[in-house]
């Protein structure tokens, strides 16, 4: 099996598989509990998230809420900004390229709660570009949310230079879901207001993530109940899920900077592959996330060839994992401007930490054999 969709989820790591099941069978008590059980539960989910937050350098100005995942997140991120401030004003800017859980939750803003969304423009290469900011920005902005790396694409956005453009004006905040950045490409951490992430994108079990925000920050909550996580997101806290995301993003730093150097090479190599297949049209900038890259045949419908790949054992991704039951075009090339036929046949191959160059090699040849036993469009 050779997996190339490490972007749609990563397989967990033995370290953090080995400290969820160390958790929950010797600290299952609920981390609630007044007795010694829930002491130690307790102990164990404080220290990850002072872990965690140290490790981000945030450990004075922001606060740490572990969610179910980064969809979570972002849910509360923008909902809570967006409810907790709207007497400030009722305009949100983002992006067309945000991942589904952004997008979707910002449509809902818009159409239930009256709030004015605009999305800016992003460049050829995915990029928004700080100068579109800086023009579209007003005391009436309350929320500014741009993704750290895109998923389908890898475009990396310039989150200082734009938290820096939205700090200029004191009633807005910047919010990023960093989700594909984290433990991979380096995070501009101190510049964002809130951040969202998810662990199973470098190798935690899933169902977790978190959202880290400046402790000023008055979110209101989504999930209403107990008092767990500082009363912003209530329901037992799953410790083991938390610990096994603390153990693999203490991993995913430790490797960061030699993983991104090789990766780097790798994807450069991929990418000189497939250069010299003459239908290939790549999408992913030079300069975009190592692990990502995402191109569409001109020739061939890439559903068919996903599919011919994926019976022979090699896994890469069509349009992304999250709209791929409805979509039948990428709503990102679109944003970038790709024709539509490039956009209907995108695919996306992600790599993990792990990833070698005979993998990419037999991917290579695979799906040169394929293009010449596939049918053409
Ligand atoms: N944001 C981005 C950029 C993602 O890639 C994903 C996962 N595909 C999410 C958010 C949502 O993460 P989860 O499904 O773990 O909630």
């Amino acid at each position: 099996m050779l997996y190339f969709d490490a972007a749609s989820t990563t397989p967990p790591t033995p370290e953090a598989l080995e400290e969820y099941t160390r958790v929950a069978k010797e600290y299952f008590g609920n981390s609630s509990s007044r007795h010694g059980l829930g002491f130690d539960a307790s102990k164990i989910l404080e220290r990850t998230r002072n872990d965690i937050l140290s490790s981000f350098g945030l450990s004075s100005s922001h606060r740490l809420v572990f969610t179910a995942g980064a969809s979570e997140a972002n849910n509360l991120a923008l909902k809570g900004v967006a409810f907790g401030y709207s007497n400030r004003g009722k305009r949100i800017l983002s992006t067309p390229i945000e991942h589904p859980s952004v997008k979707n939750v910002l449509a809902e803003l818009s159409s239930r709660f009256g709030f004015v969304v605009e999305y800016l423009p992003v460049n050829s290469s995915g990029v928004l570009e700080p100068s579109t900011l800086k023009e579209a920005m007003g005391n009436d902005v309350i929320l500014v949310s741009v993704m750290g790396v895109n998923n389908e694409t890898g475009t990396i956005e310039p989150l200082k230079e734009l938290a820096s453009i939205v700090h200029a004006y004191p009633k807005a905040f910047f919010h990023s879901d960093v989700t594909q950045m984290l433990g991979k490409v380096m995070v501009p951490y101190p510049s964002l207001d809130l951040f969202s992430f998810s662990g199973h994108k470098f190798g935690a079990v899933k169902g977790v993530g978190g959202l880290c925000f400046k402790k000023s920050i008055r979110l209101v909550p989504q999930v209403n109940g107990g008092e767990q996580e500082f009363g912003f997101r209530a329901g037992t806290s799953d410790v083991p899920s938390i610990a096994s995301m603390g153990k693999a993003l203490g991993i995913a730093y430790s490797t960061q900077a030699a993983n991104e150097k090789k990766e780097k090479e790798l994807r450069d190599y991929l990418r000189k592959q497939l250069e010299a297949i003459d239908e290939v049209v790549i999408h992913s900038p030079i300069d975009a996330s190592p692990y990502v890259l995402n191109f569409s045949l001109t020739k061939h419908k890439a559903s068919v060839v996903v599919e011919a790949l994926s019976q022979k054992g090699i896994y890469v991704s069509s349009v992304s994992a999250c709209s791929s039951k409805g979509e039948v075009h990428s709503y990102v090339l679109e944003a970038m401007g790709k024709p539509l036929r490039e956009c209907e046949n995108p695919i996306r191959v992600s790599m993990l930490p792990s990833t070698t160059k005979e993998e990419i090699d037999t991917f290579v040849s695979a799906l040169a054999t394929i293009l010449q036993e596939v049918r053409p469009l």
